[in-house]
C-alpha cells in the first residue's frame, strides 16, 4: 500500500499537465519593486548596445561590443583582450558568488524578480491583461468557442508575442556588431547568415518560453530552484504563509459569529489568483515558489481591509517562524540578513571585485611575448659570431598607433638585434617598432652575439619593450640564447 503510494507522488511530481495560469492584477510595494526590476533590465538589454563610445579614431564606438572578429570585449572604458580573459573569468565567478550572496540573504530574490524567465514571462502576462482583461475575463475568454472575435484578439495577442521575442533576439545580436550598420544590414538582406540564425532561435525561444510555457520552465526545466533550495537553510529569508496565525482558515462572516474558532485567514483564495505561478502558499513551501512576494501584497490588502494585521504571509526565515509561533513578535525581515553567511559570501565578493579592479587600473596596455626559433637553434657565422632568430609578438592596446623600443637586456656587451624590417647592418642593441592602435604586431627578430662569447654568459636574456610615448609603459619577456656545444 505504501509503494503504491508512493509511486503515485513520483508520478505526480515528476509529470503534471500543464495548465493556464490567469493571475489576477494586483498592487503593493513586492508589485511595484518587480516592475522597476523589469524595467531596469529591459531597457539596459534593448539600449545598451546603441549607446555610442568614443575611443578614438581606431576603435569601435559601440559603448558594449563582444567583437568576435578581433577577438576585443569592450565595455565603455574598459578593453578586454583574449590574454586578458581572466577579468571575464574573474566576472563570472563574481556572478556566481553573487547568486549565493543573493540566495543566503534573500533566498530565491533572482527567481522572483531578475531572471529573464520571470522578466519576459511578466511582460507577456500584462501584454495578456492588454488584449484579454484580468484574470476572470481571460479565464472566461479561454473556455469561450473560438469564434471570429477570440480568433482576431489571439491573432493580435500573439503577434505582440513575436514582436517582443524578435526584438529580443534582434537586440542580442547588436552585442556582436555595430548595432546601426547591422540594423542597416539585417533589413537588407547583408548581415552574416549566423545573425539571422541567432535571432531566428532566440525569437522562437522567446516566444514559447516566455509567452507559453511560463511556470512550467520555472517548475520542470529550469536546474536553479533545485539548486537554490539545497542552498537554503532556516536562516535564509523565504515566502511563508503563517499558519499558526491563519489557521483555521473561515470566512470573514464565519470568523464574525465564532472569533475564537478562526485564524486570520479568511480563505478568499486572493493570494492564490495572484500567483503567477499558480501555487497556494499556504500549502507550505513548493519548487513553484518564485518568492517575488505578489501573494505578500494580496494578502496584506486584505489584511488591511478586514482590520488585521499585516504579514499573514510575509517574508520570514524558518526561524523567526518558529520563534514567532511560539509567542514571540515578528521579526523584521532585514535582521536575517545579518548573519555570518552574508557577511562570508558578501566578502569574498568584494575581496574578489576589488581584486579585478586593482588589476584593470594597474594594468599596461603593451604586451610581449617572445617565442625562439627551435629549428634550426642558432646559427654559427663565418666570423665565430652567433645568430638567434625569435617572433616577437608586440601588443598595443592603446586606440592609436604608439612607438615602441625593442631592446636588449642581459647579453654580454656587443649583442645586437635586427628585424626583418631593418638590414643586418643597421643591427642596434635597440630597434623602434610602430605598432598600430589596438593590434599585435608579429615581428622576426634576429639577436647576435659576437665571437668569443661564454655560453654561460648568453643563456639567459629578456627582451624589454618600452613605450616612447608619456605612458612609457614597459613589459619583459625572458627567453634564451641558444649556443653552439663547447667541443671541450
Ligand atoms: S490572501 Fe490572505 S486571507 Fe486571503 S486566502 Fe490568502 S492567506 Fe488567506
Ligand atoms: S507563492 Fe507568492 S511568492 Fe511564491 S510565486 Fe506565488 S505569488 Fe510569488
Amino acid at each position: 500500500m505504501a509503494d503504491t503510494a508512493g509511486s503515485d507522488l513520483l508520478h505526480s511530481d515528476l509529470y503534471a499537465k500543464g495548465k493556464t495560469v490567469h493571475n489576477k492584477r494586483i498592487d503593493g510595494p513586492f508589485r511595484r519593486f518587480k516592475w522597476l526590476v523589469m524595467i531596469v533590465t529591459l531597457a539596459i538589454y534593448y539600449i545598451t548596445p546603441w549607446i555610442r563610445w568614443d575611443r578614438g579614431a581606431y576603435a569601435p564606438d559601440q559603448a558594449v561590443l563582444v567583437d568576435l572578429a578581433n577577438r576585443r570585449f569592450y565595455m565603455f572604458d574598459i578593453e578586454i583582450w583574449p590574454h586578458e580573459f581572466y577579468f571575464v573569468a574573474g566576472l563570472l565567478i563574481m556572478a556566481g558568488i553573487g547568486l549565493f550572496l543573493v540566495t543566503s540573504a534573500v533566498g530565491r530574490a533572482w527567481c522572483g524578480y531578475a531572471c529573464p524567465q520571470t522578466v519576459w514571462t511578466d511582460l507577456f502576462q500584462h501584454v495578456d491583461r492588454f488584449f484579454d482583461g484580468d484574470r476572470n475575463a481571460r479565464a472566461r475568454l479561454d473556455k469561450a468557442p473560438w469564434t471570429a472575435g477570440k480568433t482576431a484578439r489571439r491573432l493580435a495577442k500573439w503577434a505582440v508575442y513575436l514582436a517582443i521575442a524578435f526584438w529580443t533576439g534582434g537586440a542580442w545580436i547588436m552585442y556582436f556588431a555595430d548595432a546601426p550598420t547591422l540594423t542597416y544590414d539585417f533589413w537588407r538582406g547583408d548581415a552574416a547568415p549566423v545573425a539571422y540564425a541567432t535571432v531566428a532561435i532566440l525569437t522562437g525561444t522567446t516566444f514559447w518560453l516566455g509567452g507559453f510555457m511560463r511556470e512550467q520552465v520555472c517548475i520542470y526545466m529550469c536546474p536553479w530552484p533545485r539548486i537554490q533550495t539545497a542552498m537554503l537553510d532556516e536562516k535564509s529569508l523565504i515566502v511563508t504563509y503563517k499558519d499558526w496565525r491563519g489557521e483555521q482558515r473561515g470566512s470573514l462572516k464565519k470568523a464574525a459569529k465564532n472569533p475564537e474558532a478562526f485564524g486570520d485567514c479568511i480563505d478568499c483564495q486572493l493570494c492564490v489568483a495572484v500567483c503567477p505561478t499558480g501555487i497556494d502558499i499556504r500549502e507550505g513551501q513548493q519548487i513553484g515558489c518564485i518568492t517575488c512576494g505578489l501573494c505578500i501584497d494580496a494578502c496584506d490588502r486584505v489584511m488591511k481591509e478586514t482590520g488585521r494585521p499585516r504579514g499573514l504571509i510575509d517574508y520570514a526565515t524558518l526561524d523567526q517562524c518558529e520563534a514567532e509561533a511560539a509567542g514571540a513578535p515578528a521579526t523584521p525581515a532585514w535582521k536575517a540578513l545579518l548573519r555570518p553567511r552574508v557577511f562570508i559570501y558578501f566578502g569574498v565578493w568584494t575581496a574578489l571585485g576589488a581584486g579585478l579592479l586593482f588589476a584593470l587600473g594597474t594594468r599596461t596596455h603593451t604586451d610581449l611575448t617572445v617565442s625562439p626559433d627551435r629549428n634550426p637553434p642558432f646559427m654559427l657565422l663565418k666570423d665565430g659570431s652567433v645568430r638567434n632568430a625569435y617572433t616577437l609578438r608586440l601588443r598595443n592596446m592603446e586606440a592609436r598607433p604608439r612607438d615602441m623600443e625593442v631592446a636588449l637586456q642581459g647579453l654580454p656587451a656587443g649583442a645586437v638585434l635586427w628585424t626583418d624590417a631593418v638590414s643586418a647592418e643597421n643591427a642596434a642593441p635597440v630597434q623602434v617598432i610602430t605598432v598600430p592602435a589596438n593590434e599585435t604586431k608579429v615581428v622576426r627578430a634576429y639577436v647576435l652575439v659576437p665571437p668569443g662569447t661564454d655560453e654561460d654568459d648568453s643563456e639567459h636574456f629578456s627582451f624589454r619593450l618600452t613605450s616612447l610615448d608619456e605612458q612609457g609603459e614597459t613589459d619583459i619577456a625572458e627567453t634564451t640564447f641558444a649556443m653552439p656545444e663547447d667541443d671541450e
